[in-house]
């Protein structure tokens, strides 16, 4: 198969083939499995997945790689959804999803959100990204790469940065490293859902929307309805410094107010 990178898809294709094997070792598919791939692109992971699985969907946007992904024999049993991954409605593909990609860079995060809304149809979710992604993914309350990405995700999934993968591994090499996370669902035992999903978005975006300044003051216009001593905070703390736990908390105190 060839083509020429397009640069607005993200394209970064990758040609390590001990990468490859090391992703595909990672995700570990077993033949039971609903697979999801989101940009197979020039199927890189697509063949290695198919000599494991009977059956795999596939997510692309780029109406040429398609039409050569159709065209490809050992790509006979791939289901191929031509279309922009941010439109698909997950619903359609059942439970226990198990979703993958080298995902392209410019759209990881709105990715992410989207994701997000059907967490509870998802047994795992293996994804190439930016290593600096993956450090926000998985960033611990006090870090300076904690911020909305890591509490939003966090709250919903354990994160697992696995390995880093440097450029050379893409055709054409992009200017940053990367790195694969495997991302699993909280178990009900652990995950604690906020009263109300849309004000607990909001209280994170509005905290962390000035991660400098004292919560005391980001949060000004709340001040009446918060009880920093119930959420074992102080008011004088910054966004960066609150656990994932304690914005639930806050949110739920706010959710009378805010919903
Ligand atoms: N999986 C291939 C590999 O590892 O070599 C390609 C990875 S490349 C980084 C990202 C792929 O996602 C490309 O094939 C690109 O066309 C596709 N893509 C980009 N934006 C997309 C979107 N919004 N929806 C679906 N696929 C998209």
């Amino acid at each position: 198969m060839q083509t020429t990178p397009r640069k607005r898809f993200g394209q970064h294709f990758l040609h390590d083939l001990g990468i490859i094997d090391q992703i595909v070792r990672a995700i570990d598919p077993q033949p039971e499995d609903t697979l999801i791939e989101i940009g197979p692109g020039l199927s890189a992971l697509t063949r290695p997945l198919l000599w494991r699985v009977p059956k795999l969907t596939a997510i692309e946007i780029d109406r040429d790689l398609v039409a050569q992904l159709r065209q490809h024999p050992d790509l006979q049993s791939l289901q191929i959804i031509q279309a922009d991954v941010l439109e698909v409605d997950f619903k359609q593909f059942g439970d226990r999803l198990r979703i993958v990609g080298n995902l392209p860079y410019n759209i990881s995060s709105p990715l992410l959100f989207h994701l997000l809304q059907y967490v509870d149809q998802v047994q795992d979710q293996h994804f190439m990204l930016q290593k600096e992604m993956v450090e926000r993914m998985a960033a611990q309350p006090g870090s300076r790469h904690y911020g909305r990405l890591s509490v939003m995700l966090q709250a919903k999934y354990r994160m697992m940065p696995l390995f880093d993968v440097p450029p050379e591994a893409f055709d054409p090499p992009p200017n940053v490293m990367s790195a694969v996370v495997r991302m699993r669902p909280l178990s009900a035992k652990r995950r604690v859902d906020p009263k109300n999903e849309a004000v607990f978005a909001q209280v994170v975006a509005r905290a962390f929307s000035q991660r400098r300044k004292m919560l005391r003051r980001v949060l000004a216009d709340w001040q009446q309805w918060i009880d920093w001593q119930a959420l074992d905070a102080k008011d004088s703390l910054r966004a960066e410094q609150l656990s994932v736990a304690q914005f639930i908390a806050l949110s739920d105190q706010l959710t009378p107010h805010l919903a």
